[in-house]
């Protein structure tokens, strides 16, 4: 139950005090500043402390508050300590069990003492019992409170009595007033903003709380509609915004591009050529491309994104390539300069960690325009970067708010093209209709002759069974990957975990020649690593996530993954995808601990029986439930935190033309709306 240390603050009236600065920067962490932050900060759930329950009456498994005198306190020590509580009402006996307690809650907890306590029931060794309950101590008489206790998403340091201070302040000083039309709101059945604002956060007694926490109760349903609706403002001002700037049309002579594809040692895909054509199409307007480039790992959209650049270039412009790692900046650089560099292209390199001298060499080539394709990571995106000519911006499998808009705010007049490389599926119709501002290519099929990746599962337990494996496919003339378990993405113990089993896998398998790979090492030890797997000097990689994107290696053949229940689906199939790249039989092995949870092995299960990224997209989705649409939040588009696009589908239709509407009829009024939802995070967020 709740993390409130007992005390008898109910039903008191405290002055709201001013936060102090630690407060305050804790709340902005939390993307709470204004009223409105707060009026947004909605309940995960609800506690009914409206009515006292007869101990007789109490049902296992249900929460439940009971009033009653302290009978009798121990602390046990059997097993491990422990304080327990009895507690007795007209009726029955209770007892209160605390496995973590502090001596200040323990010393009011005195025999004859009236309390209420408020937990969820159970039934325990002793009969029937509350686990850590909330305890509140009744001097006198103390009036029950007549609305449900909201519960609301907390951090450390920000209590939830004074969340609850603050957001009925907030309920009380905020104007309220609605923004979507009347006759809209009639149509849809929707109730009024401010009424359903105050019903879900002082919810009257009587409620019922597990309704309401289903979230589909009309106060909850005006909220949603009311958050697609700013969403989708949001959107449409992005792309007005976009639409005023100019781009200068890239329509080359073929000169690059042509020769590029000639020295290709494959022919394009039915799927690489149609993508390119809408590309190639973009290219020439003279308004900036916006287009993501879709497919799965390994469906080959580097070669797109070459051709692109070649485009820019042969047009007499430069291009960018930014890509979210320094290892995968560099693959590119390595990949694109084979392709381009016989063709007489100019490349440069661009990384956080260049050298000084080589960085201000760069930096000049980029400026004077001798530079005709720039390659790097984020230091692209720095002020001291100034491009002579950027007329395409390409940004692989990058995930980070605001980096596009960034890039294009850069260049004043008129705004490079841009085109972002993904493999995190967004559902195209979703994408298309609805994102408003995005255009989308999609590369369906994989190049022929792939193999699709052989999945197992195998408990941790039966290790051999790997190191085998392993063996085998080295015999072959093959190499593995083994990642490292996810330490709570710090990168830092990360890397020593790495280290460790780097150690480890050579005393298991002595005989081979093993790498290790983790984010901490510099750029030049990576570097130097890829290179030594590319060249299989090494058999086997030991490797954190840093291996996730992109990398490219045919011959690597086996992909192991430590603790694989502690990864997310999307980041397993990302390091799936660095396998079954060549024409060998390729193979993931998930190594999973045990016991598994019920949800862990659904997840599992749904890497093990599908190759398909959009179809394990869809299952996150459903596995995690509403609230977390994956696709749309690493895409940095303002985030749904009530909506949820599938399960709202029917009313995205008139969520657009609402906007559309409202856009039309009342630019101030759809602009008020945007502030109420978005300007506290934008602010908090930088963007
Ligand atoms: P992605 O970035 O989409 O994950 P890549 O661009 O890295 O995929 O391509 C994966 C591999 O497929 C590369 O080794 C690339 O050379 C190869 N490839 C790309 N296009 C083709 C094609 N049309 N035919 C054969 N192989 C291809
Ligand atoms: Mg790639």
């Amino acid at each position: 139950m709740r993390a409130d240390v007992p005390g008898p603050s109910a039903g008191g009236v405290e002055a709201v005090s001013a936060p102090k600065n630690t407060l305050a920067q804790r709340l902005a962490r939390m993307g709470l500043v204004r009223g409105w932050d707060f009026l947004l900060h909605l309940p995960l759930r609800y506690v009914d402390e409206t009515r006292i329950v007869p101990i007789l009456s109490l049902q296992p498994g249900a929460p439940a508050q009971v009033e009653g005198e302290i009978a009798a306190v121990q602390v046990s020590v059997r097993k491990r300590r422990q304080l327990l509580v009895r507690l007795r009402d007209e009726g029955g006996e209770l007892l209160l069990r605390w496995l973590h307690f502090y001596a200040s809650q323990q010393a009011q907890l005195t025999p004859g003492r009236r309390v209420r306590a408020l937990g969820q029931v159970r039934s325990g060794p002793m009969g029937i019992e509350m686990m850590h309950p909330q305890i509140r101590l009744v001097d006198d008489a103390l009036p029950l409170p007549d609305r449900l206790t909201p519960v609301y998403p907390a951090s450390e340091g920000v209590s939830q009595a004074w969340l609850r201070r603050r957001i009925g302040k907030a309920l009380q000083d905020t104007d309220m007033t609605d923004i979507v039309p009347a006759e809209l709101r009639r149509a849809l059945g929707l109730i009024d903003l401010g009424a359903a604002l105050r019903l879900l956060h002082q919810p009257p007694s009587g409620l019922d709380a597990a309704a309401l926490e289903a979230q589909q109760t009309p106060a909850w349903r005006r909220l949603q509609f009311e958050e697609l609706l700013a969403q989708q403002l949001a959107l449409r001002q992005a792309r007005a915004r976009r639409r005023h700037v100019g781009a200068t049309p890239l329509s080359g002579n073929g000169r690059l591009t042509e020769a590029l594809r000639k020295a290709l040692p494959f022919s394009l895909t039915a799927d690489q050529c149609k993508v390119w054509q809408e590309i190639e199409g973009d290219l020439s307007a003279t308004v900036p491309m916006n287009r993501l480039l879709q497919g799965d790992v390994g469906s080959g959209k580097t070669i797109v994104a070459a051709l692109a650049a070649a485009r820019a270039i042969e047009a007499g412009h430069q291009a960018a390539l930014m890509a979210p790692t320094e290892i995968l900046a560099d693959q590119h650089f390595q990949r694109i300069s084979q392709l381009l560099q016989p063709l007489g292209v100019r490349l440069v390199w661009l990384a956080g960690r260049s050298r000084e001298t080589q960085r201000r060499a760069a930096l000049a080539d980029i400026a004077s325009g001798t530079a005709e394709l720039v390659v790097g990571t984020h230091a692209l995106i720095q002020e001291s970067v100034r491009f002579a000519r950027l007329g395409l911006a390409i940004v692989d499998e990058q995930h980070r708010f605001g980096v596009e808009q960034r890039l294009a705010l850069r260049q004043g007049q008129n705004a490079p093209h841009l085109l972002m490389l993904s493999a995190t599926p967004i559902p195209r119709s979703l994408a298309m209709t609805y994102l408003a501002d995005l255009d989308v290519s999609v590369i369906q099929t994989l190049p022929p002759g792939r193999r699709a990746v052989r999945t197992k599962l195998i408990s941790g337990a039966r290790r051999e069974q790997v190191l085998e494996a392993i063996r085998r496919e080295v015999a072959a003339g093959r190499q593995a990957y083994w990642v490292c378990p996810l330490v709570e993405e710090n990168d830092e113990i990360e890397a020593m975990a790495a280290v460790r089993m780097v150690a480890e896998t050579r005393a298991m398998l002595p005989d081979l020649r093993i790498g290790l790979l983790h984010g901490q090492m510099s750029a030049a030890e990576k570097r130097a690593a890829m290179a030594g797997f590319a060249a299989r000097d090494i058999d086997v990689l030991v490797a954190t996530t840093v291996v996730e994107v992109g990398i490219d290696v045919p011959n690597a053949s086996l992909m192991v993954i430590e603790h694989a229940q502690r990864f997310g689906l999307a980041t397993l199939h990302q390091l799936r995808g660095r396998v079954g790249r060549g024409s060998a039989q390729s193979t993931c092995v998930l190594l999973f601990d045990e016991p598994l949870s019920e949800l862990a092995r659904a997840r599992l299960r749904v890497l093990y029986e599908t190759n398909d990224g959009f179809e394990i997209a869809r299952c996150d989705l459903r596995l995690r439930g509403p609230g977390e649409f994956l696709g749309a939040r690493q895409w940095g588009l303002p985030m749904l935190r009530f909506a949820d696009l599938e399960r709202d589908a029917s009313w995205l239709e008139t969520v657009r033309q609402s906007a559309d509407r409202l856009l039309h009829d009342d630019p101030p009024a759809a602009q008020a709306m945007i502030q109420r939802w978005y300007a506290g995070a934008a602010q908090y967020l930088g963007a």
